[in-house]
């Protein structure tokens, strides 16, 4: 666990202990898969006693919320300088998770891969390549739906790009995001980023190529490679575990590593909830006719409404229907 005296070992409780071995027995007895657990020890960092790096699980763990996740905060006991014993673990104010994919029969079973994490930076290319809007709006559902703070990126603004992407992107700031456009060959806008970052718990996606890791690279020299981003930008399936990594920055606040990428990536989002993803249909939602309106093709649709007197942009509106309708990308 990282600590404000610097990193100390430590070890769970015994209730906390208790409580992994219980939910980890429960899950096994439908599972082929039983491996001896082997005891879980945290390295702890300064600043607030946040997990930096827990050992590897294997991905049938049960979540409770007395499971340890990286980005917890703790409380903990010294027993001396460099370790110590994991009393408590503090109550989270987001989560990222995932369905265990070994146990889809069972749909709670849901393991956290980053805890308190606070925003998302969604980059993509002003062109080469060139933005896909319909597949950042799928980030920005998964994000409101975590209830976690998008920053929009549209990096390589130095490169000649269809007034298009301004348009769609000026959409985007209409709604109530903010979006930097940057360059790391000009600079544009690296320190408005590393602003940004500054204590706070960020995680970089986007589509490969667009220049995530150069950007991780002009904020913090040398992180990318940390980080795993440029192996991920080269080829899959180097982390073959499903932990993530917080580093630290060096002004301060975190670093989600490329295994949060493909958290993020497989993020459901029940069709109930879908609607209340798209900021600007807040205010809408409730005057719909019937209380379970889809806002596909129902009469009395206040959305569809919305949208006919260019209140709700129609592209928008698109992205919706399609990831409503399970149509891919
Ligand atoms: P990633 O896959 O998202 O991590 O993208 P990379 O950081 O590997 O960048 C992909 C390519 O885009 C590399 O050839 C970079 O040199 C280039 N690139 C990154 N940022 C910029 C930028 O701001 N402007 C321009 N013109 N090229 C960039
Ligand atoms: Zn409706």
């Amino acid at each position: 666990m990282h600590t404000d005296d610097g990193v100390v070992r430590c070890t769970l409780r015994g209730k906390l202990k208790k409580a992994f071995a219980q939910a980890n027995s429960a899950h096994t007895q439908n599972k082929t898969n039983q491996q001896p657990r082997t005891k879980k020890s945290a390295n702890l960092s300064p600043d607030d006693a946040r997990i930096e790096r827990i050992e590897k699980r294997d991905s049938s763990e049960n979540p409770l919320p007395t499971r340890l996740a990286v980005g917890d905060y703790v409380r903990l006991r010294r027993l001396d300088n460099t370790t110590g014993v994991i009393e408590e673990i503090l109550p989270r104010r987001s989560e990222l998770s995932r369905r265990d994919a070994a146990s889809n029969q069972n749909k709670s079973v849901q393991q956290t891969l980053l805890a308190n994490l606070n925003q998302v930076v969604i980059v993509f290319a002003a062109a080469q390549p060139e933005p896909h809007f319909g597949l950042l709006d799928r980030y920005l559902t998964i994000c409101e739906s975590a209830e976690l703070k998008p920053i929009i990126c549209i990096n390589k603004a130095d490169l000649p790009h269809d007034k298009l992407v301004q348009q769609e992107a000026d959409l985007y700031s209409h709604i109530g995001y903010e979006v930097i456009w940057s360059s790391t060959q000009t600079q544009q806008n690296i320190d408005t980023l590393k602003t940004r970052l500054r204590d706070h718990i960020t995680l970089f996606t986007g589509p490969s190529g667009v220049g995530k890791s150069s950007l991780v690279n002009a904020i913090e020299p040398g992180m990318a490679i940390q980080t795993g981003m440029i192996s991920s930008a080269t080829g899959k399936g180097r982390h073959t575990t499903t932990g993530s990594q917080l580093y630290p920055l060096s002004d301060g606040g975190w670093l989600a590593d490329s295994a949060g990428i493909r958290a993020l990536a497989a993020w459901n989002i029940e069709p109930e909830e879908l609607a209340t993803c798209f900021v600007e249909f807040r205010p809408y939602l409730s005057e719909c006719m019937y209380s379970d309106c889809a806002h596909i093709d129902e009469e009395g649709c206040a959305i569809l409404r919305a949208v006919d007197e260019d209140i709700i942009d129609a592209r928008r509106h698109r992205s919706y229907v399609r990831i409503y309708t399970g149509e891919e990308r």
